[in-house]
Formats: structure tokens, sequence, C-alpha cells
């Protein structure tokens, strides 16, 4: 699922390669993804990308005050094209779900398409005339490479959730995800398990830069990926996040997993739980 670094790293592609353009033809191929109707979609025709944006997980295009914003969910990615087909695609077919012509001042007309892989269709498409107007953006915390650290501390204060819970809660901090809150909590030691409010000051400042320290890096590392040009979200340099068996690079112990319905969380014993291995009788309990 993107995050804050891969989102941001398609911001800063779509700011580069489709601010100035013109919005062509909108394709749907996939209608459900479509969450608002008024105004049409149609509407962005003919408009100018005046800037990109991201919201927490969202990412949005202001066509000159009219804003296309989506959510890219577990399986949904943004692929740039430089020479698409003028042809329309055919609804239902594959992980396309909409599809933007553009109109760059250079005279190029590429595209950008939504797509998702899976099953589980999630992604989700909004026009609307402020990015506000769409509620997951409206409820969304303080952004986590925004926030401050006096503002963090305040934040888990507020809380009694476990503090792998607390970081993937948009509605209390907006950005970080299942993967970077493994990470987060890898690298500053602490135990998925440990209660917010009750984590130690030093505690707190150390988990706070872990946060600075492990988001701005997967930028860097995200935006150099060149994200638009993948065929997916790819990642490096995770430590502990999808890595359940191998070596922790810190200790060398073994990279354990938590695993429940539909996801899994990985850590270190010997780094974040004082080397007690998490059950998972206590796992459905944290992540419901
Ligand atoms: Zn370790």
């Amino acid at each position: 699922m993107p995050e804050l670094p891969e989102v941001e790293a398609l911001a800063d592609f779509l700011r580069e390669h489709a601010a100035g353009a013109v919005v062509g033809r909108v394709d749907v191929a996939a209608l459900s993804v479509l969450k608002t109707f008024d105004p049409p979609i149609t509407a962005l025709q003919g408009r100018d990308v005046t800037a990109v944006a991201r919201f927490g997980k969202h990412l949005a295009l202001d066509c000159g005050g009219l804003w296309l914003v989506t959510h890219l969910s577990r399986g949904g990615w943004l692929r740039w094209i430089d020479s698409p087909s003028d042809a329309h695609p055919k609804p239902g077919k594959g992980p396309l779900a909409l599809r933007v012509h553009l109109f760059t001042p250079e005279g190029g007309a590429p595209a950008f398409d939504l797509t998702e892989a899976g099953t589980k269709k999630r992604l989700a498409v909004w026009v609307v005339r402020d990015p506000h107007d769409v509620e997951g953006i409206a409820r969304l915390g303080p952004d986590a490479l925004a926030i401050s650290e006096p503002e963090f501390a305040a934040l888990l204060g507020s809380t009694s959730a476990r503090i792998k819970n607390a970081l993937v809660d948009q509605s209390l901090l907006a950005g970080v995800g299942n993967a970077y809150s493994d990470e987060i909590l890898h690298t500053a030691k602490v135990s998925p398990f440990a209660t917010s409010r009750s984590i130690a000051e030093e505690q707190v400042r150390i988990l706070y830069d872990a946060m600075r320290t492990v988001l701005t890096g997967a930028v860097e590392r995200s935006v150099g990926q060149d994200a638009a040009r993948l065929k997916g979200e790819k990642r490096s340099g995770m430590r502990v996040h999808a890595r359940t068996g191998l070596p922790c690079p810190v200790c060398g112990d073994v990279v354990r997993e938590v695993a429940f319905a539909e996801k899994s969380f990985q850590y270190c014993a010997t780094c974040q739980t004082g080397g007690k291995v998490l059950a998972d009788r206590r796992m459905s309990r944290l992540l419901k």
C-alpha cells in the first residue's frame, strides 16, 4: 500500500510532468472508483493542472479550482504513459481504473493511469471544489512530516491505543501506514504493543526522530526511483517490514511476524520487546 513516501514521490513526479498541462479526455474504466458525480469528471477537461498536492496518503491535482483527488488504497498505483493509445479502454478489463489524457505546453500528449491490482477494489477518486470536501481528508490528523515534537508528544499522550495502532490512525497522524509504522517502531526500538500514553518522554523523542528519519529517507529513495514510471510500488531499504524470517539488520535475530486476517506486521523481538515473542492471541485484540 502506498504510504506517505510513495504518494509524495508520485506528487513530485506529477509536479514535474503534469503541472502546466491541460487536461484532455478522462477515460473511466472502472465506474466504481468514482465517489462523486457533481461536479462530473468531464468538467476537468480543458482545465490546466495548476498544482499537485498530497494530503496524508491522498494524491490531489488542482485543475484550476476543481480538484481530482485519489486514494490509491492497497493495490493502487499511478502509471505515467508518454504516448498513450487514443482508443477508449474497455471497462472492467485489467487493472486500469482511470486514464487522464494531458496536453503539455511542449506539445506532448501523455497520460496517467490509476491502476489497481488484486480483487479487492478500494481505489477511490473524487472530483471536488475543495480537497476537504473528501471526508477522508477532512478528518486527517497532522501530517507525519509536518508535526512538531511537542505536538507529537501531546498526540501520543492523548490516546491509550497501542502505539502500532496509533501511528496508523489517519485521524491522529496522517501519512503512516502498516509498512512505515513497522520501520519506525523498529528504528526506535519500541514494542508495537506499547500503550501510547505510557511511553516515556525520552522514548517519545526517540520515536519522533525515528519517524522523521524513516520517512524522509524513504521519500528520498522513492523520488529517486521515478515512481510513476514503475509498474507498481517498489520499496527498498526496509529493515523489518515484509522481511519475516530474515535476519534483523541491527542484531541478527530473526524478524518475526504477527499475522491476522488480511494483514501482517513485522518486528524484532531482541530490538523491540526485550526478547518477548508476541503471541497471535494478543494480535487479534491489537489490530481489529
Ligand atoms: Zn533486532
